[in-house]
């Protein structure tokens, strides 16, 4: 049984619930770590990233939480932080200011080249993409991908961070639409990225959202991927992206079914100050 869960949302970003409810959930589920991951603050309005002005109160809020609860679960303030080339601020910044425990590297927006425009490949409005796509890349979806992987190579390149968060996203709103995951342009920017994730020492995040909310017939990120990551030795965890207290541990007893039957052995845990291999 997986008994923890280093990404989730509350109130503070696009979550459904107070974090004290997670909390309490993650302990009734036997849980014994949790990570608090809210949208890291954004230079502009979202409706869904922690706001600047809300950020003394979140370390309260998890300080508060981390103590109160420390005789039944490890709880750690971490964040998801978002990368936008020229307009997030560096991870190292907000990890200091906010003394986060570790931080999920995530792409939600990708801006084209020579453009201060904003392609938001998530959330639950698929007309928002296709606009997107339209809007910003002419309608090639090849040049919208590429541009996509390039900026998560570049997060790896140039952030500090632990876990790159559900790599493949950008496949959710495509759904079987404008491109073929398989096709060999696709699969030779992922080979790309993994070896670049491989060489910095990241974790790969296999998310199971998309499946339980039913917006992917795949995790993110998806099957032939994951054969690639595992052939690659590169080291995962299974989060499940709550949105909800009950979605704390959605997907995992399948997810783990799933990496076992793809030779996988090990899944990473965090214990405070390190990751380390636990035994799958
Ligand atoms: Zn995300
Ligand atoms: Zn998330």
């Amino acid at each position: 049984m997986i008994n923890f869960n280093f990404h989730q949302h509350s109130l503070f970003s696009d979550g459904k619930m107070p974090p004290e409810n997670y909390v309490k959930q993650a302990i009734e589920l036997g849980f014994v770590a949790m990570g608090f991951t809210e949208h890291s603050p954004l230079p502009f309005e979202t409706y869904y990233a922690l706001s600047q002005q809300r950020e003394q109160e979140y370390m309260n809020e998890t300080n508060r939480l981390t103590r109160t609860y420390a005789d039944q679960i490890k709880l750690y303030r971490a964040l998801e932080q978002d990368f936008i080339p020229g307009v997030t601020e560096d991870f190292s910044s907000v990890s200091t200011r906010l003394q986060l425990a570790y931080s999920i590297g995530s792409v939600h927006l990708v801006k084209p080249e020579r453009s201060d425009d904003l392609w938001f490949i998530d959330g639950p409005e698929r007309q928002k993409y296709d606009d997107g796509l339209d809007q910003f890349f002419g309608g090639d979806i090849r040049k919208g991908v590429t541009q996509y992987y390039r900026q998560i190579n570049q997060m790896i390149d140039n952030e500090a961070f632990d876990v790159v968060g559900h790599m493949d996203k950008i496949k959710m709103h495509n759904a079987g639409r404008f491109f073929n995951p398989e096709d060999s342009w696709v699969q030779e920017l992922v080979d790309e990225t993994l070896d670049l994730i491989k060489e910095k020492s990241l974790i790969v995040e296999v998310n199971t959202r998309g499946i339980y909310k039913k917006r992917a017939d795949s995790y993110f990120p998806d099957h032939s991927t994951l054969k690639k990551v595992q052939q690659l030795k590169i080291p995962i965890i299974i989060s499940s992206d709550a949105h909800l207290p009950e979605e704390l541990n959605l997907g995992f007893a399948e997810a783990r079914q799933h990496l076992l039957d793809l030779g996988f052995t090990t899944i990473m845990f965090f214990n405070g100050s390190n990751w380390i291999e636990l035994s799958l």
